[in-house]
C-alpha cells in the first residue's frame, strides 16, 4: 500500500498567523495551534502534516542569520522524513529568507516552498488559506517518484517563483511578489500549470546543508547628491568585508574623483564590492558607459540581474565559505544555483 505524502511546516511567524493586540492595536504572531483552527481545510488534504514550529514566532523583520541556521537545521534532521517542506515567513523579508536557504541547501532533491499572507487567516478577506493550502499541495507533488520541484520558492498569490530571484513588491497587495528577471515556475488557475523548461531537476548528488553566513557585508545605494562622507562612513565600518553597490541603469554610477578614490581604498583594503542595479529589472552591464568603465577597471565585481536579495544573501555565504576574497569574487560572478543570468552584451 502507498503511503500518504507528507510534509513538514516551520512555522516561523509573519502576518499569517497573526492576531490584533487588544492594548496596542498592533499585529503580532500567535501560536500555530490558533492559526490551524482557522484553517480546518487542512485537514482535508490527503497529507501527512506535521509542525515545527519556531520557538518564538516573529515578525519577518526581526529575522536573524541565527534563525536561517536554525531552519537549515530543521531542515537537515528532517530531511529524509518527509516528501517536502512549507516555511510559514512573514512576507517582509521572505525574499532573503529564500536567497539565504538556496545557497546554504546545495543540491536539493525535494522542494522548500516559503509562503504567508498580506491578511491573517483569521481574517474574512484573508490570501492565507489560498496560499497555504496550494503551498502544501506542490511541496509534495511528484512525478515518477520523484519531487515536482527540488528547489527553494516562494508560493503567493498562485504563483510560485524562483525564492532567490523574488523580491517583495507591494505591502498593499495580494500579489506582493515578482520575480522580474526570471520566469514564474508554476501558476495555480483552475489547475496548477508549471513551466517545465525551467524547473529544476531533482539532484542526484548529495543534499548539503551549509550553516555558516559572514554577516559583514553593507549595501550602498547611491544617489545623485550623495556625500563623499557618506560613501566614506560606509566603506569604513570596522571589519567589513563586502559591499553591495547598488547603481543606476545597467550599472552606473558618478565618475567624480572622490567618489572613485573612496573604492578604490576600500578594495586596497580587500573589500569585495558588487555592482547591482536599482531598477527592479534588467542587468549590470559593466562598460557599456562610460560611468561603469572605471568601476570595471577598479574591480567591482558585476552582479548582473541579481536581486538585492540574493546578492546580500550569497555574499554571506561565500564570505564565510571560500579562502580568500580573490575565490569570493570569482563565485559572485557566475551562477551558483541559477540566481543570475550571465549576459555577454558587446
Ligand atoms: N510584518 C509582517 C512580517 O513580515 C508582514 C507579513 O507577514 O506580511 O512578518
Amino acid at each position: 500500500m502507498s503511503r500518504k505524502p507528507s510534509a513538514l511546516i516551520i512555522y516561523t511567524g509573519g502576518t499569517i498567523g497573526m492576531v490584533k493586540d487588544s492594548l496596542t492595536g498592533s499585529l503580532m504572531p500567535v501560536n500555530f495551534e490558533r492559526l490551524k483552527a482557522n484553517i480546518p481545510e487542512i485537514e482535508k488534504l490527503d497529507i501527512d502534516l506535521d509542525i515545527h514550529t519556531f520557538s518564538t514566532t516573529i515578525d519577518s523583520s526581526n529575522m536573524q542569520i541565527s534563525d536561517w541556521i536554525r531552519l537549515v537545521e530543521i531542515i537537515e534532521e528532517n530531511y529524509a522524513k518527509y516528501d517536502g517542506f512549507v516555511i510559514l515567513h512573514g512576507s517582509d523579508t521572505m525574499a532573503y529568507t529564500a536567497s539565504a536557504l538556496s545557497f546554504m541547501l546545495e543540491n536539493l532533491s525535494k522542494p522548500v516552498i516559503l509562503t504567508g499572507s498580506q491578511l491573517p487567516i483569521g481574517v474574512l478577506r484573508t490570501d492565507a488559506k489560498e496560499n497555504f493550502i496550494t503551498a502544501l499541495e506542490i511541496a509534495v507533488w511528484k512525478e515518477a517518484g520523484l519531487s515536482k520541484i527540488s528547489d527553494v520558492c516562494i508560493y503567493f498569490e498562485y504563483h510560485l517563483l524562483k525564492g532567490n530571484r523574488t523580491s517583495k513588491i507591494s505591502s498593499s497587495h495580494f500579489n506582493a511578489f515578482e520575480s522580474t528577471n526570471f520566469p514564474a515556475i508554476a501558476e495555480a488557475g483552475v489547475q496548477i500549470s508549471f513551466n517545465e523548461t525551467i524547473i529544476k531537476k531533482p539532484s542526484s548528488k548529495p543534499t548539503l546543508f551549509h550553516k555558516n553566513l559572514d554577516p559583514n557585508i553593507a549595501i550602498l545605494k547611491i544617489f545623485p547628491g550623495m556625500t563623499s562622507q557618506y560613501v566614506k562612513a560606509i566603506l569604513s565600518i570596522p571589519g567589513l568585508k563586502a559591499v553591495v553597490l547598488e547603481t543606476f541603469g545597467s550599472g552606473n554610477a558618478p565618475t567624480q574623483e572622490w567618489f572613485l578614490e573612496a573604492l578604490r581604498d576600500a578594495i586596497a583594503q580587500g573589500i569585495c564590492i558588487v555592482n547591482i542595479t536599482q531598477c527592479s529589472s534588467g542587468s549590470v552591464l559593466q562598460g557599456k558607459y562610460k560611468t561603469s568603465i572605471e568601476l570595471e577597471r577598479l574591480g567591482i565585481v558585476s552582479g548582473y540581474d541579481m536581486t538585492t536579495e540574493a546578492s546580500v544573501t550569497k555574499l554571506m555565504f561565500l564570505i564565510a565559505n571560500c579562502n580568500s576574497i580573490a575565490e569570493v569574487k570569482q563565485q559572485f560572478s557566475r551562477p551558483l544555483c541559477e540566481e543570475l543570468t550571465l549576459l555577454n552584451w558587446n
